[in-house]
């Protein structure tokens, strides 16, 4: 039953059921259901994702591969064939006296029949090359009269995401409906008129007419661009609603009570205990931590610092500050090997301050996870140290008070809050008491980006590395050259330093190079693991005066945390290895890196990779080896490897390479998911969406939260905060 509603205002036509549009009955309203389309409002902002140009013709000749366009010719050839499957190629010509093939592989007869030798045909699609110059697989396409004069379309067609069960053309025909019922005043308008004005931007209801039904006259090059005032004053509207979501979470978050931790005496032992003295940036990025732990709502801080920066010994301080005040603290790292190191690291600065650190994860069983649990339970474990086993039901702290969390890209925005909920006895009501969280990340995202994704944490960044660092010298070599590396290795070893040899995989894999965080399929890791094997049998035949060791992620975890440690301790010389020590190793003695296959690693991976050496005091290198020809992607991200030793520039590099989707991944943000704006080429408006956001946020938030309801809506009212 529907609830009867107080009289609608203006607006609530937008609210209006798809079943009241004729032609939309319940079978049609569950499609688009299905696709989170309910109301008037829900169709007028399902957005064309192009758009195709059927206003001008292109001569054959100057058909180009990969851009669309619109023949028109007639039909010279027809053959039918069956190979696996029947498919058809008609071959069209025009005045440009050059020749197209349209290619279909399913057809009904009479379709075919269609095809006669000497018809005209006018067609839309994307040309590929072919078996004998360009084609097209399965056009749009209409066949003319003789006599039928030529008419051009006088717009840009919209071209919309398919929803299965509904066609095109039905869609269209929907979309245009609801379109026809948009409200005539401004009612739709949500944005202040001064911003309007100050940026020229058309009203909701032209902005909306003019990207579904672009007029004659329309800018068609910005259009396709994603550039057009309509498309710009749509783009700010969903950032704004992006943001505001994130900041409505980051409220009701920071509603909830944390405790107050002020007490520095473990932290002043901890830091003269150090054998360095701290950065400025640590300095600095600590100091904002501890001004948010003194404050008696939650911390959520993100610190985002390059590979070596240090920001192990920042979190270590920050967790002084809870256990000083008879608080506990979780420290969780998305790998084990990861969380391992960090054991190794919070167990050597922080026992001899006689703090107690556990360990957990998933290979901690029986009674010693048992033992550690009782330990948890009654906060006799003052740091607890793990993997994602730690948000496991059975753990239950005494008393959390931080929750720090390595290695953001890796985990979702929802594993955090799990964690988080850890110390609020498990679900969190509005007068829970809630730990502080820190979120550390190696992998920095460009500024821009960092407000759209992270807009609900506070972002520190220490960009600074630790003194007496030499940056690492990297060249690119072509897979012949290898040879000479292994008389590099000879050399470097001779001189009593370490080094890595990475495989990485060697055949094209559904695992997307250089994806951070992809979850690798077990057939890349068997691959790369052999890989591995291979390459560790040629070293150590070549180099039988080097003590080589193997890890890859085949290995059983104690197998592969003895030959690390082995390598750490000075006990191997070269560790062949896979992608698997990507993250957060630390062996300041090695200083050379020889990464395979390095063309199908993405910008970030390197850099991560390429951080494991340059961090002792020795000149370093890394070596690039890579499979000619390269792709003009893989040539750019070689060239800024050889070019930068900066995180922060290197992510910018990687967003103009890859795009915000990528960059980000889709599983800790909606930002993947925009309907329109694309953070790569709309960067700009970001300032000004935070700007506004806050205004709102302030002045207006019956209008915030009809922005977050319009563009969001049921996506969010359900993701509690
Ligand atoms: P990351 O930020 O990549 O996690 P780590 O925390 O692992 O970096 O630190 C890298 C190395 O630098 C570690 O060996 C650490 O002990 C050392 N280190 C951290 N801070 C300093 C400093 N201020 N001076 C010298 N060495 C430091
Ligand atoms: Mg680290």
């Amino acid at each position: 039953m529907l609830r009867a509603r107080p009289a609608p205002a203006l607006a609530a036509i937008g609210e209006t059921p798809l079943t009241a549009l004729p032609g939309c009955g319940p079978k049609v309203a569950e499609k688009l259901a299905s696709r989170g389309l309910f109301t008037l409002q829900d169709l007028w902002l399902q957005l064309p994702r192009q758009y195709e140009d059927r206003t001008k013709l292109t001569p054959v000749r100057l058909l180009q591969p990969g851009v669309a366009a619109q023949v028109e010719g007639r039909i010279e050839a027809v053959e039918r064939g069956f190979r696996y499957r029947p498919t058809m190629r008609v071959a069209i010509g025009d005045d440009s006296r050059a020749t197209l093939v349209l290619r279909f592989f399913h057809f009904r007869a009479a379709q075919a029949a269609q095809f006669r030798p000497g018809a005209r045909i006018r067609c839309y699609g994307t040309p590929r090359p072919g078996q004998n110059g360009l084609e097209i697989v399965h056009p749009s396409y209409r066949l003319l009269e003789d006599d039928e004069a030529e008419v051009l379309g006088t717009s840009l067609d919209p071209v919309y995401p398919a929803i299965e069960g509904i066609g095109p053309a039905a869609l269209r025909r929907l979309i245009g409906l609801a379109l026809d019922r948009l409200p005539g005043d401004d009612s739709l308008e949500l944005l202040p008129s001064g911003l309007r004005s100050a940026l020229q931007l058309p009203s909701m209801r032209e902005a909306l007419l003019t990207v579904h039904r672009p007029p004659a006259d329309a800018n068609v090059s910005a259009l396709l661009a994603g550039t057009h005032p309509a498309q710009r004053r749509l783009v700010i509207e969903e950032l704004l609603a992006h943001h505001l979501s994130l900041r409505r979470q980051r409220l009701a978050q920071q509603a909830h009570a944390a405790p107050v931790l002020r007490d520095t005496r473990l932290v002043d032992q901890l830091r003269a205990a150090l054998p360095f003295q701290l950065t400025r940036a640590q300095q600095r990025v600590f100091d904002e931590i501890h001004a948010d732990l003194q404050r008696p709502s939650p911390m959520l801080r993100l610190v985002q610092g390059d590979v070596g920066s240090g920001k192990t010994v920042v979190a270590a301080l920050a967790a002084m500050l809870a256990v000083a005040s008879g608080k506990q603290v979780a420290l969780m790292a998305p790998t084990e090997l990861l969380a391992e190191q960090h054991l190794g690291n919070l167990r050597g600065w922080l026992e001899p301050l006689g703090v107690r650190v556990a360990w957990l994860a998933g290979k901690v069983t029986g009674r010693a996870r048992a033992q550690v649990l009782a330990e948890v339970a009654s906060g006799a474990a003052q740091v607890v140290v793990g993997t994602h086993a730690l948000m496991q039901e059975g753990v239950v702290f005494c008393d959390l008070a931080l929750a720090i969390v390595d290695e953001q890209h890796r985990f979702g925005v929802h594993q955090r809050l799990a964690l988080r909920d850890k110390g609020a006895g498990g679900s969190v009501g509005a007068d829970s008491v809630v730990p502080h969280q820190l979120v550390m990340t190696a992998t920095p995202i460009p500024r821009t980006l960092a407000m759209a994704a992270y807009a609900d944490l506070d972002v520190s960044a220490i960009d600074e590395l630790p003194p007496g660092r030499t940056p690492v010298q990297t060249v690119a070599l072509g897979a012949e050259r290898r040879p000479e590396l292994v008389e590099r290795i000879r050399a470097a070893c001779a001189e009593g330093r370490q080094a890595y040899w990475v495989c990485t995989l060697i055949e094209e894999m559904e695992d997307e190079p250089g994806k951070p965080g992809a979850a690798k399929p077990t057939g890349g890791m068997r691959i790369e693991a052999q890989a591995a094997q291979t390459t560790f049998e040629s070293l150590s035949k070549q180099l039988p005066q080097l003590r080589v060791g193997l890890v890859h992620g085949r290995l059983k975890p104690a197998e592969k945390q003895a030959t690390m440690q082995a390598f750490k301790n000075g006990d191997i010389d070269l560790l062949v290895a896979t992608t698997v020590i990507e993250v957060g190793v630390d062996v300041p003695n090695a200083s050379l890196m020889i990464i395979e296959n390095a063309e199908r690693l993405g910008l970030a991976q390197l850099h991560q990779l390429r951080g494991r050496v340059g961090r002792g005091s020795a000149a370093s290198s890394c070596v690039l080896l890579y499979q000619p020809p390269l792709s003009q992607m893989a040539r750019e991200r070689l060239a800024t490897m050889r070019e930068t030793n900066d995180g922060f520039v290197i992510a910018e590099k990687d967003l103009e390479l890859r795009g915000p989707g990528e960059l980000l991944g889709t599983r800790q943000t909606g930002l993947a998911g925009f309907r329109l704006a694309d953070l790569g080429r709309d960067a700009d408006l970001l300032p000004q969406v935070q700007e506004i956001g806050e205004r709102l946020l302030t002045q207006a938030p019956a209008t915030a939260e009809r922005l977050v309801e319009r563009w969001i809506g049921s996506a969010t009212r359900y993701a509690s905060a």
